[in-house]
């Protein structure tokens, strides 16, 4: 069976001309699974009686299924969704005021490492699907609407004012759930591409977010086919630093990675990039290390997003005082760079950044410990 959720538009168009059907009638499959969330073929009236039945022989719409949804005390909501054989992944999605923001992932784990991120931790199983990818925005439309259908919180009629405007609760992704998204490149290029496309999700460029940990060929790729907001992970001032927080900086050092986000940036649909530094107590935090950051940065037009640390079980780092955060983001005001400290969502579900770790058999554990990991080898 075609799951036609692995495809986005040009897959359709190619799939219904190998069914000998017209190439609009990959529109109309298109709105009817990703805008009216059916996934019965004999309910998407418009289409030929015996299209429909050709489809129900050879095609399917499958989702991932939702093993778990928590609520946080301060309205994030964080799902589990069962990916086979004893996995899970997490998606996490965030009411603001005037948005809802949706953190999706992109693999079963992650190869990278990065030494202070729970995912990282739990090594690497497999890549999402499209399907996979794509289907935890599906859900995540559906699951609120639903909410905001039945209850009549101020949240909710928030959602409700939304639903009219931007006709759906989701009205961001950020690419920060579990996984290195350009890690999976096809396959999250695809799931991008359906978030843009107004046959399905319609969200504009500066809406949707890749982060990244710094994959320097796949960065270019991306700006090439993709160029989404950007989001990057540096988390130290030098290669020294770096290396120790995130490997593959050993790889595609800060001198790469800086060039490819000034390449990255005239075809951006912002016209800067967001650097991420999480705060780790004692370890990257010192105004001595924001002075040489600012030296590293200050010649490119960014913004940086300093993230409190989120603490999970064994991690071996502890979070950064509020003085030390302060003192951090002064050094970079002062120099000119716009500096943010994010607010820590939803950690009573561990659901904030880099707490997500879903259900992960490890299959790279081995030549993990030997050094040679998967993530030398992405990108
Ligand atoms: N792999 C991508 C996206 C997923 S992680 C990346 O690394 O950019 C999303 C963000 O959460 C990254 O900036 C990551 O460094 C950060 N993060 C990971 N673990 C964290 C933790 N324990 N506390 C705070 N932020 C963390
Ligand atoms: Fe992977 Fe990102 Fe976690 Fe690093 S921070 S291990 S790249 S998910």
């Amino acid at each position: 069976m075609i799951n036609l959720l692995d495809f986005n538009k040009t897959g359709l168009i190619h799939f219904c001309e190998e069914m000998g059907e017209k190439p609009y009638r990959a529109r109309q499959l298109l709105r009817w699974v990703h805008q009216s969330g059916k996934t019965e073929f004999m309910e998407m009236s418009d289409l030929a009686k015996t299209f429909r039945q050709k489809l129900t022989e050879c095609a399917i719409v499958r989702l991932p299924e939702i093993v778990s949804d928590h609520t946080a005390g301060d309205g994030t909501r964080k799902w589990l969704l069962a990916t086979g054989a004893g996995n899970a992944v997490e998606m996490v999605f965030i009411p603001e005021p005037n948005r809802g923001t949706l953190c999706v992932s992109s693999q079963v784990g992650c190869a990278l490492a990065c030494s202070f991120c729970s995912t990282g931790r739990q090594g690497f199983n497999r890549n999402l699907s499209v399907a996979e990818i794509i289907g935890q925005l599906w859900w995540a439309n559906r699951l609120l609407e639903t909410q905001a259908d039945k209850s009549s919180s101020p949240d909710a009629a928030h959602m409700r004012m939304n639903h009219t405007e931007t006709r759906r609760p989701v009205t961001n992704v950020v690419m920060m759930g579990m996984g290195e998204p350009l890690a999976n490149f096809e396959n999250v290029v695809t799931a991008l591409d359906l978030m843009l496309s107004d046959d399905a999700y319609g969200l504009s460029r500066r809406r949707v977010t890749v982060s990244t940990s710094g994959l320097v060929p796949a960065l270019d790729r991306l700006r090439e086919c993709c160029p989404v907001a950007l989001a990057v992970s540096l988390h130290a001032p030098n290669d020294a630093l770096r290396d120790q927080l995130v490997p593959i900086n050993k790889k595609y050092p800060i001198r790469d990675l800086l060039a490819a986000c000034e390449r990255y940036l005239p075809a951006a649909p912002r016209d800067f990039i967001t650097f991420e530094y999480v705060m780790l107590k004692g370890v990257n935090d010192s105004v001595e290390l924001a002075r040489e950051l600012v030296q590293v940065i200050k010649n490119i037009p960014c913004k940086l997003n300093l993230i409190p640390f989120n603490t999970f079980a064994g991690s071996g780092y502890g979070r950064s005082g509020a003085d030390a955060i302060g003192n951090f983001r002064d050094v970079l005001m002062q120099a000119g760079i716009v500096t943010t400290v994010r607010r820590t969502r939803g950690d009573d579900i561990a659901a904030a950044c880099g707490q997500l770790a879903g259900q992960v058999q490890d299959k790279t554990r081995r030549t993990r410990i030997c050094g040679s990991t998967q993530a030398m080898n992405a990108g």
